[in-house]
């Protein structure tokens, strides 16, 4: 069989400078996250996952999708709601998660291939080749899943097993009932958008969790002082907040985390990393008052640094700059490193390492350190 797509095409510039490469990101048609939950939510309708339903209906909602729309996606073709776009995507979306050891019907791939680039398609036959594999991981886990899921999930996105372009057809079959499996389990396959360098233990993201082998730091450098993850967007970020907007969040968060007493916040004097995980993140955040200190645990810490009262801190991965005067913080700078709880697998490591060469075996192998690709139907 000829392949569809040609990888020479699909290959983009991937290794630029930073600055080139966002660029690159943000001019190159990537799939847009409205797009994406939308994929995600139809995957997960299609495979039954309740959790799954439940996570991306929340996360279409952060991103202002519309009630009309999450409502009408089960029915979608007999709608006018999505576009000719949307539409393709989802065609295909539903082929690819039918399908058990089938090919993806000529019609539908030809339709996508139509509104997509060969970049975009291999995203999408990842995005519904895991989300496959993660339903059936957590099918009738609903209770397993009953801790707050707001902060665990919201960055828990379904990426995938990255594809090679010019092999996703073979790769949707290949894959067709694999899980990954730890010592005869199937293990509980976290994912993040961008580790930034190095991904963390499952005991640094998550405050209860008990370790695992499988989940523990893997580097994501790649030599030459390139990360495979160094195409995401979100590879490096910067934050800052002066004394005000500090002050504003800071009384509106760390009452969620430990009580304040009196009449709210006294003067900031210091913050500081007084704690460092075994990856290099942020064990534990000191806020230094005038009277007294605060530590914040470093699964707590993005929620309570919050750059803005709805937007959490991207990732525990940063360093501190602090500006005082006459003794009081007036300026905080956070210069940090990738998005997500940084557990489990990269997902733009995962796009790098694919456009490196590697395998998807290699890739999640390397992610998920000890474990087993199995068939399991
Ligand atoms: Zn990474």
């Amino acid at each position: 069989m000829q392949p569809r797509l040609d990888a020479q095409k699909a290959a983009p510039a991937a290794y630029q400078a930073m600055l080139a490469l966002e660029t690159h990101v943000r001019k190159s048609s990537r799939l847009e996250p409205s797009l994406l939950e939308l994929v995600r939510l139809r995957a997960s309708q299609i495979n039954g996952c309740a959790y799954c339903i439940d996570m991306h209906t929340k996360d279409a909602r952060a991103i202002d999708e519309t009630e009309q729309r999450i409502y009408a996606l089960p029915a979608w073709r007999e709608t006018p709601y999505f576009t000719v776009r949307e539409r393709a995507a989802l065609a295909f979306t539903e082929a690819v998660t039918r399908l058990a050891d089938e090919h993806v019907p000529t019609a539908a791939y030809d339709d996508v291939a139509a509104h997509f680039s060969p970049d975009e398609v291999a995203a999408l036959l990842a995005q519904a080749v895991v989300s496959r594999s993660f339903a059936i991981k957590n099918r009738g886990r609903w209770e397993a899943f009953g801790f707050d899921a707001y902060a665990d999930t919201r960055d828990q996105v379904y990426l995938g097993v990255a594809v090679e372009t010019d092999q996703a057809w073979d790769a949707v079959r290949r894959t067709a009932g694999q899980v990954l499996e730890y010592d005869g389990d199937v293990i509980d396959a976290y994912f993040h958008s961008t580790c930034g360098f190095s991904t963390a233990g499952i005991e640094e993201a998550f405050a209860a969790a008990r370790t695992r082998p499988y989940l523990r730091p893997v580097s994501d450098d790649r030599g030459g002082g390139h990360y495979y993850c160094d195409i995401s967007p979100r590879f490096r970020w910067r934050e800052e907040w002066d004394a005000s907007k500090l002050r504003a969040i800071l009384s509106r968060t760390l009452p969620t985390v430990t009580p304040l007493s009196g009449d709210g916040l006294q003067r900031i004097t210091d913050v500081t990393v007084s704690r460092t995980t075994r990856s290099g993140r942020v064990g534990e955040l000191r806020i230094v008052f005038e009277r007294g200190d605060v530590r914040i645990p470093g699964p707590d810490v993005r929620s309570v640094l919050r750059p803005e009262a709805d937007r959490m801190l991207a990732s525990t991965a940063f360093q501190l700059t602090v500006t005082k005067a006459n003794g009081a913080v007036t300026r905080l700078v956070a210069a940090g490193a990738g998005s997500g709880h940084a557990v489990g697998m990269c997902q733009w490591g995962a796009i790098g390492r694919a456009r490196a060469g590697q395998d998807y075996r290699a890739i999640l192998t390397t992610y998920f350190p000890g474990t087993k690709i199995e068939k399991i139907y």
